[in-house]
């Protein structure tokens, strides 16, 4: 029961994500771009900190405390490595 709850979740999350990532920048797809552009373009590090804020809440919702902090965890990093590579590039 717990357990495909949460499954569910993140396909949810997963369908989230990756429309996210797909509208991410018109015109090309992530796998076109070179990393020099991805880590670059502005678009692409709202999309990572949107990510991952998306992550980190999403992880508000799940019981379990394992996967809690594997989703937080993962939010934040997304999160703190949009920020640092905009810290760096401006
Ligand atoms: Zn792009």
């Amino acid at each position: 029961m717990n357990s495909a709850k949460s499954r569910s979740g993140s396909l949810a999350l997963c369908a989230l994500l990756s429309a996210i990532s797909a509208s991410a920048h018109p015109g090309h797809s992530l796998s076109d771009a070179t990393p020099g552009h991805l880590l670059s373009s502005p678009d692409h590090l709202a999309v990572l900190a949107l990510g991952g804020v998306a992550l980190w809440f999403a992880g508000r919702f799940v019981q379990r405390q394992l996967p809690r902090r594997l989703l937080q965890g993962a939010g934040m990093a997304a999160v703190l490595t949009a920020a640092l590579i905009w810290g760096v590039r401006t």
